[in-house]
């Protein structure tokens, strides 16, 4: 089996958007930024692992994408106030949502990513669907 027959390694598959059961298959039909709206793949387009795997199952994604969202404002917020000092909190308000509006595909297609990845139980990488002969 040579290197482009085998499914990535665990980090480069979740920064790539990598099907959690082959490592080899787009999660995502669309790139994160475009001017069309991002569209995921109902089904592996390797392996043929249906992404969704009962009605409602991305609900839990969007507690996850609530919680990088708390985070990434979090950390921005004290960021600003350490770079600037300011006490205007239209300062905050402006950067903030600006800032929140920009990583929105962002923390959509993570928090399906890391859902799919790391928190979903029974799924796991199966090296032998990587191959060519699938
Ligand atoms: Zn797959």
């Amino acid at each position: 089996m040579t290197n482009q027959e085998k499914g990535l390694p665990m980090w480069p598959a979740v920064i790539h958007g990598k099907c959690p059961r082959c490592r080899r298959g787009d999660m995502f039909a669309t790139p994160m930024y475009s001017f069309k709206s991002q569209v995921m793949n109902k089904t592996c387009p390797h392996c043929g692992m249906v992404y969704e795997r009962e009605p409602g199952y991305f609900y839990v994604a969007m507690l996850i994408s609530y919680a990088m969202f708390v985070a990434e404002m979090v950390t921005l917020a004290v960021a600003i106030h350490v770079l600037t000092g300011s006490n205007n909190p239209w300062v905050y308000v402006t950067v903030i949502l600006s800032v929140g509006v920009i990583l929105s595909p962002f923390n959509f297609r993570y928090s399906r990513i890391i859902l799919l990845h790391w928190l979903t139980p029974g799924l796991h990488y199966h090296p032998e669907l990587s191959g060519d002969n699938v």
